[in-house]
C-alpha cells in the first residue's frame, strides 16, 4: 500500500487528557460524531475514556448503540433523531438522549414506561442557533410537560443543553444569557438536571463561563484548532491523523504522487505545498487518484510523501488553501481508506 492513513491514538489520549485539565471541575464529553471526525468511531472511544472523558457524543441512537455493543459502559449522548426514530432500545442501554421537541418528548416517555425504566432525558434548548431545541416560547410548557413524565416515573431530566454558534463573542454571551435564564425555567418547573452543558470546543477551550457541568469537545481532541489565528500545536495539542503516500516521476518538472480528492487530498488548493522526501514542493493539481506536485531538487522515485501531518502540512493549513475549516479535511478522508491505528 502506498496510501497510509495513520491514527495516532496516543496523541488522541494527550489531547483528551489536556482538555480534561483544562475543563476541570467541568467534565468532558468527546465529540465522536461522523465518525470521529473521519478517525474511527469505535477505535477511539476506549483511548478517550481512557484519558479521562467521562461520556461520550455521538449524533444518532444508531451510532450509540453501536458504542454500547462495542462495550462502552460510559454515558452516551445522542441528540439527532428522525420522525420514525425508536427510543425503546436507547431507553433499554441506557443512553441519554437529547428531546428538541413535545413528539420526541412523549415518544421517550412511552418507550420509558413501556421499558419501566425512566428515560435519560437532556431537554434542548435553543439558545439562538436555530439547528434544533425547543424555542423560547415553548420552553415552559416543554419543562412542565417534562416534569409531568418526570413524576409518573417514564422520564429523569438528567440535563438541560444547548449548542453555541460560535460565530462572535457577543453572540456566544447573549446564548449564556439565554442559557441562564431557561435554567431558571427548568428549576421552577421542579426539575433538577445535574447535567447542563453548552460549550464545544470553542468557547469550551476559551470560555471557562461556558463550562457548566460537561464541556463537548470535538475537533480539539483530534488536535486541530477551531480558531482561524491558531493551529493545534499552538494550543499545546498534536494533530491525530496523517496521510502519507508516495511519489513517482512524472515529467521533467512534476512528480505523480498516489493520492488525490477521492483519498482525501483537498481540492482546488490556492498555495499548498506537501513534503517530497522532506522537501517543501509546491502542490500543481489535484486529480481523482493522485497528485502532481513541483519536481524537487533532489527525487529518487518511491520518495515518501507528508500529505496531511507527519511534518508535512497540518489540517489547518490545507483548510486556509481551500477556505475551509479543519474538521472538513480530517472527515473528508473517505472512511473506506484503511486506517493504521498505532499507540
Ligand atoms: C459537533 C458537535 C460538538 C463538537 O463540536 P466541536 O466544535 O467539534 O468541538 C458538540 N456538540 C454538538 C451538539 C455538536 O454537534
Amino acid at each position: 500500500m502506498t496510501l497510509h492513513v495513520h491514527v495516532d491514538l496516543s496523541a488522541f489520549e494527550r489531547n483528551v487528557a489536556a482538555l480534561v485539565n483544562k475543563a476541570q471541575p467541568a467534565g468532558v464529553w468527546v465529540a465522536l460524531k461522523s465518525h470521529a471526525y473521519g478517525h474511527g468511531m469505535t477505535e477511539l472511544a476506549d483511548n478517550a475514556l481512557r484519558a479521562g472523558a467521562t461520556g461520550l457524543a455521538v449524533l444518532d441512537i444508531p451510532a450509540a448503540l453501536a458504542l454500547r455493543a462495542h462495550g462502552i459502559t460510559s454515558t452516551l449522548f445522542a441528540w439527532l433523531h428522525g420522525r420514525e426514530t425508536d427510543f425503546s432500545e436507547a431507553v433499554a442501554q441506557g443512553i441519554d438522549v437529547g428531546v428538541s421537541t413535545l413528539g420526541q418528548l412523549d415518544a421517550i416517555a412511552s418507550a420509558g414506561n413501556a421499558q419501566k425504566v425512566p428515560a435519560r432525558v437532556h431537554l434542548k434548548i435553543d439558545t439562538g442557533l436555530h439547528r434544533n431545541g425547543f424555542s423560547e416560547t415553548d420552553w415552559a410548557s416543554a419543562c412542565a410537560s417534562a416534569a409531568e413524565h418526570e413524576k409518573s416515573g417514564s422520564i429523569v431530566v438528567v440535563g438541560v443543553w444547548s449548542h453555541l454558534a460560535d460565530a462572535s463573542d457577543a453572540a456566544d454571551l447573549d446564548a449564556l444569557k439565554r442559557f441562564d435564564a431557561a435554567l431558571e425555567t427548568v428549576s421552577s418547573a421542579g426539575l433538577n438536571p445535574t447535567i447542563r452543558h453548552i460549550a464545544a470546543s470553542s468557547a469550551g477551550f476559551a470560555n471557562s463561563d461556558a463550562r457548566y457541568d460537561v464541556v463537548r469537545f470535538g475537533i480539539l481532541a483530534y488536535g486541530i484548532s477551531p480558531f482561524a489565528d491558531s493551529n493545534g500545536q499552538q494550543l499545546g495539542l498534536s494533530p491525530v491523523m496523517s496521510l502519507t503516500s508516495r511519489a513517482e516521476l512524472h515529467d521533467e518538472t512534476s512528480v505523480r504522487v498516489a493520492a488525490g480528492w477521492h483519498d482525501g487530498v483537498p481540492q482546488n488548493p490556492q498555495g499548498a505545498w506537501v513534503l517530497v522526501g522532506g522537501e517543501r514542493c509546491r502542490v500543481e493539481s489535484v486529480h481523482p487518484r493522485f497528485t502532481l506536485v513541483e519536481r524537487p531538487a533532489d527525487f529518487a522515485d518511491g520518495a515518501t510523501v507528508a500529505v496531511i501531518g507527519q511534518g508535512g502540512p497540518t489540517a489547518e493549513d490545507w483548510a486556509s488553501w481551500t477556505n475551509t475549516i479543519g474538521d472538513e479535511i480530517v472527515t473528508g478522508i473517505p472512511v473506506t481508506a484503511r486506517r493504521v491505528f498505532s499507540s
